[in-house]
């Protein structure tokens, strides 16, 4: 772990997690309606997208701390963990989306595909530049491989049990299965199963004091995220 770096990464999250206000508040929509442009408390139309106030009556959007705090512990742990080597930018991109992509998920339990699918090709290139500059070539092939063996992985998965997994769930294992499998396939497989032992984990505390219905959906996204970082960062 290098501090300084877990430090820096703390510190940009809490910046990057205010401007994750705006863009995840208009984001948290049921599927098939509209991008919200309003606020929730005056109804005025809402100021640029990384403005994490109504610009009318300077409401803060979203709950007060919550993305702060998450961006700032995901970052920290993350450059604390790749901090001074080329791939800390793929990882810290992964984990800022994961952030954004969470949030909606267990606002609205969807995965916005405006967020997965623009992911891939960015993901992808900053991998590849990081492969470049560090000459680490088979790594990049064996991410390239585990983005598409996880998300083959949960397709199959959605397709045996429709409803509980959905089509964002498999596109972000595809980009969770991207930074696993850079790591190896063994970090990979680690943070897949991680994934599912947090929602049984937390499925049975929810049953168990009765927060939960044995008909209750839950999203699986925030789960399978905490399951790569866990691996990612428990790791080498
Ligand atoms: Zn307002």
């Amino acid at each position: 772990m290098h501090t300084g770096w877990a430090i820096a990464g703390g510190m940009a999250g809490i910046v990057i997690g205010v401007l994750l206000r705006g863009p995840v508040f208009r984001l948290s929509v049921p599927s098939g309606d509209r991008v919200r442009h309003d606020c929730a408390r005056c109804g005025a139309s809402l100021p640029g997208w990384l403005s994490p106030r109504c610009g009318q009556c300077r409401a803060w959007l979203g709950a007060p701390g919550v993305l702060e705090l998450a961006a700032a512990a995901v970052l920290a742990l993350l450059l604390g963990r790749f901090g001074g080597q080329p791939v800390v930018a793929a990882f810290a991109f992964l984990g800022v989306l994961g952030v954004a992509l969470g949030a909606i998920d267990i606002a609205v339990h969807r995965l916005p595909n405006w967020l997965t699918l623009p992911a891939y090709p960015v993901l992808v290139a900053l991998l590849g530049a990081a492969a470049l500059i560090s000459d680490r070539g088979a790594d990049l092939e064996r991410a390239l491989l585990g983005g598409c063996a996880l998300a083959g992985a949960f397709l199959i998965l959605a397709l045996l049990r429709p409803g509980q997994l959905g089509g964002g769930d498999v596109k972000l294992a595809g980009l969770a299965g991207l930074a696993l499998g850079w790591l190896g396939w063994h970090t990979l497989i680690l943070g897949a199963a991680l994934g599912f032992v947090l929602c049984a984990v937390v499925s049975v505390t929810l049953l168990a004091t009765r927060r939960l219905t044995l008909s209750s959906s839950i999203c699986f996204g925030p789960f399978l995220l905490g399951g790569a970082i866990l691996a990612i960062v428990g790791v080498g």
